[in-house]
């Protein structure tokens, strides 16, 4: 039997795991509580390092329960700020993380996939194909080794958390939604300080919706017409705009969420002012604030980031049509913190783009 992973166990069923475990083990019950506090207060590596556990305690916890994080094989700083870390995972695959600190707080970005099934045209991950999911251990493995730097280093606190590494987190729920449950409820970061961004899963979407926790939506638009958003983003065929939009509304409605539209600004492909109008409705229509984004260029594709000029255009007209709009700059661009492509220039030969995608997730 292989032992579980205690960070992919949340809150409650990591505390009936134990619970069991001292039960069997005729040990008192606080141990229990002692373990839970090093998992998620103590944020240690390893069930070495629960110092008030008897030694034989520790031993017997190892032979039922592993305690394993991704390794760090590499951590980039860009002159901003912007730390990244790319983790080797257990099949030597890798993903990354990325720390960005910003007026007073530190935002992590999480990889929720090895590559990505959904090929996004202008995305890196996209291009490098899809291996497989994460585990939920896997996931919360990336805050915990993350956070744990950022302490030692001297960054602070992570404060908040973006979905918005690698792959699409609403293609795995099954290991992304006890990830939130855990980085809530275990590591106590705020529900509304935790992004999902997707790219439009329905089915994703309308689950996010009926979560308790008010966990916060960033749908990646790119376009605010189906033909369009068709070329940049081949999941319009299975979800169409008009289904997504409606998916963002039954979230918006559900007690009032706020959600953000993240627009990729691409010269000449979806930055002509004609699409301010329809952007501008549907934003309205679901009240949600829009972010511009130059887009990063990434290898072997041609398209070029819009202009700067054209994009406070962009972003004045939006905003003269009674949208709250922010116009983002790429964060590390040094250390090519940006959407997969240092993962990606790694494995650039080893894999080729995945065409059946669209198939291969729920
Ligand atoms: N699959 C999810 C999360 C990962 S992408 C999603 O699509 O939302 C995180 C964000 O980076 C998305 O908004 C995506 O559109 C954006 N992005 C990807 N590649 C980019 C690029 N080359 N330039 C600028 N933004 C990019």
């Amino acid at each position: 039997m292989t032992r579980p992973n205690l960070l992919g166990l949340p809150p409650p069923a990591l505390r009936e795991a134990l619970a069991a475990h001292f039960r069997d083990r005729g040990q008192p019950d606080y141990r229990t509580r002692q373990v839970e506090a090093w998992v998620f207060a103590g944020g240690v590596p390893s069930l070495e390092a629960m110092t008030n556990l008897p030694t034989r305690e520790r031993t017997a916890l190892g032979e039922r329960f592993r305690l394993d994080e991704p390794v760090a094989e590499t951590v980039s700083e860009s002159p901003d700020g912007t730390v990244k870390h790319l983790w080797r995972l257990s099949d030597d695959d890798v993903v990354e993380s990325v720390l960005i600190p910003a007026g007073g707080r530190l935002t992590l970005c999480l990889s929720s996939q090895a590559g990505c099934p959904l090929a996004c045209k202008f995305c890196a991950t996209g291009w490098s194909g899809f291996r497989r999911q994460l585990t939920t251990a896997e996931i919360v493995g990336q805050y915990r080794a993350s956070a744990r730097w950022a302490r030692e280093h001297g960054r602070g606190l992570v404060s908040n958390i973006v979905f918005m590494g690698m792959g699409e987190p609403l293609a795995n729920r099954r290991h992304v939604f006890p990830a939130l449950s855990t980085l809530n409820a275990g590591y106590g970061i705020g529900a509304r300080r935790i992004t999902v961004s997707t790219v439009g899963v329905v089915p994703g979407i309308l689950a996010l919706a009926e979560r308790e926790e008010q966990f916060r939506l960033a749908l990646s638009l790119h376009a605010p017409v189906s033909d369009l958003r068709a070329q940049l983003v081949p999941l319009e065929k299975r979800y169409p705009l008009e289904e997504v939009i409606d998916a963002v509304e039954a979230y918006a409605r559900r007690g009032g969420r706020r959600l953000t539209f993240e627009y990729t600004m691409i010269r000449e492909v979806n930055d002509a002012l004609e699409l301010v109008p329809p952007l501008a409705a549907l934003a309205r229509r679901v009240r949600a604030f829009v972010n511009l984004i130059p887009f990063n260029p990434i290898p072997d594709v041609e398209w070029k980031p819009s202009r700067d000029g054209r994009v406070r255009e962009f972003g004045a007209q939006l905003e003269a049509a009674g949208v709250a709009v922010a116009v983002r700059r790429p964060r590390g661009r040094e250390i090519d913190a940006a959407c997969g492509q240092l993962r990606a220039a790694r494995v650039a030969r080893q894999h080729s783009r995945d065409r059946h995608g669209l198939d291969s997730y729920a």
